[in-house]
């Protein structure tokens, strides 16, 4: 066995991985908030949890993977200020808050799916989920750790022993206001908010009663509900954005562990941030880019996931048209190569798939399970397609490489067997060319590229390959 690595952002170091059961591993990625089309970088995330779930699965765990949907409460501020974003996105574009979480819910499932991400156990949504929230208040409430305040029950950070663990608090120098807004009402500048009262003046579309008045969960609340729930009162991986870490995570903690007295999360880990052209995404520069961008311009969803892979998940990435075409040559090649088959009618030497497959599972697991480095792998998967190994030897890499990376690989090669027909017609090509034919070789070459498929002379045996457009 192969020890599996793991930056933990709780301790700023790579860690040994120990699950709290012997096969089975808790997961729980923080979803999107569906008030629009997820961006790229958004999807960075989830292509880098799923390729974590792979990675554990590879190893043998069973992984209890919890996604959830944000469909109130996450206001445009990450903090208590601003405007529901689910309201806010209704409002502009004329539908209901209803419809817009629905709407954008069903978008973010099929871009993922785009993506070869795996479905994970559950898709939880926090507006379901209104009663495991009160419920967890309550004993919030309870144990002393929430105060009242003209718009909402707020949390109590003094209330809690290392408050900002996470985030390193202790070691920075913090000025209030400069991560949260100040409010007077507040006892601590770190405070927020469990439970958000409906505004007077302004009738919400999405809000239920509680016994402090009627409103709508914080976000951070909903979060703690729904993992806790699904996955039990300690997970083992919890996963989401670095922009993450200062408040959302670090207000998830405070809360889960206040109510129950347990550790709440034992790995944390964070995906960087993706720029574009080196910048960050914003509005205002128009470089917030999406999948059915990509798609409309002609370029494979499964590009994108390579050239994510290509960085490590904890550096920045960047995004330029240029990457992702040269991202997408790169795939349509990769397919290319491992389409690749000897056509012959003479036995080759046997090739012994069992010991093969011991080496590389071992190569694989020994780069993977070092914090999931998969640029490594993605090179190495390259150097083994441009070595001088044999055809079988490069496809079983590539196949076992590919349940990791999820570019889709086997599913290429089920669909993409070389035909019968070309087969024939490329034996019928080695039979000219040994006869020293060679118009009639080339002729039935230019018929196979007809056919979409290209013939290579190697030194005994014609290769044959899928052209991939
Ligand atoms: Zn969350």
């Amino acid at each position: 066995m192969i020890q599996i690595y793991l930056f933990n952002t709780l301790t700023r170091k790579k860690e040994k991985f120990k699950p709290l059961r012997k096969k089975l591993v808790t997961m729980y990625n923080c979803g999107p908030t569906v008030y629009d089309r997820p961006h790229l970088g958004n999807l960075r995330a989830y292509i880098f949890a799923d390729t974590l779930r792979r990675t554990l699965e590879y190893n043998g765990y069973k992984v209890k993977q919890v996604i959830n949907i944000t469909d109130v409460g996450h206001l445009t501020s990450d903090a208590d200020t601003g405007e529901d974003k689910i309201e806010k996105s209704a409002r502009e574009k004329q539908k209901s808050a209803w419809e817009i979480a629905r709407y954008y819910e069903n978008l973010f499932k099929e871009d993922i799916k785009k993506l070869n991400i795996k479905k994970p156990f559950k898709f939880p949504r926090a507006t379901e989920h209104i009663k495991e929230m009160i419920e967890l208040i309550k004993i919030l409430e309870k144990k002393g750790y929430t105060y009242r305040t003209s718009d909402g029950i707020y949390f109590d950070t003094s209330k809690f022993k290392n408050y900002g663990k996470l985030a390193q608090f202790d070691k920075k120098e913090l000025k209030p206001g400069a991560r949260v807004e100040v409010s007077p009402e507040k006892k601590n500048p770190y405070d927020f908010a469990l439970w958000k009262f409906s505004p007077k003046d302004v009738k919400r579309q999405m809000e239920w009663k509680s016994p402090w008045g009627i409103g709508f969960p914080g976000w951070h609340i909903e979060c703690s509900a729904m993992s806790m729930k699904y996955l039990g009162k300690t997970l083992d991986i919890h996963t989401g954005g670095i922009d993450h870490i200062d408040i959302h995570h670090t207000n998830e903690i405070a809360q889960s562990e206040a109510a129950t007295g347990k550790k709440f999360v034992n790995y944390w880990l964070h995906v960087n941030f993706l720029l574009v052209n080196n910048e960050k995404m914003s509005k205002s520069l128009g470089n917030i880019y999406t999948l059915e961008d990509l798609e409309n311009k002609g370029y494979h969803p499964l590009a994108f996931r390579y050239l994510m892979l290509t960085s490590h998940y904890r550096s920045l990435a960047n995004f330029t048209w240029q990457a992702i075409e040269s991202a997408n040559l790169t795939y349509k090649n990769l397919l290319e190569q491992v389409s690749a088959e000897l056509i012959t009618n003479k036995k080759g030497k046997r090739f012994n798939k069992k010991e093969a497959l011991k080496e590389i599972k071992n190569k694989i697991l020994k780069i993977i399970n070092d914090d999931l480095d998969t640029p490594k792998l993605i090179a190495e998967l390259w150097n083994v397609l441009r070595s001088e190994k044999e055809l079988e030897y490069k496809k079983l890499f590539a196949l076992e490489a590919d349940k990791i990376l999820g570019l889709g690989i086997s599913e290429f090669l089920k669909k993409n067997k070389i035909p019968t027909e070309i087969k024939k017609k490329v034996l019928l090509r080695e039979k000219f060319r040994q006869n020293k034919n060679w118009e009639k070789a080339d002729e039935f070459r230019e018929e196979i590229l007809k056919l979409g498929y290209k013939v290579e002379d190697t030194k005994d045996v014609p290769v044959v390959k899928k052209i991939v457009n």
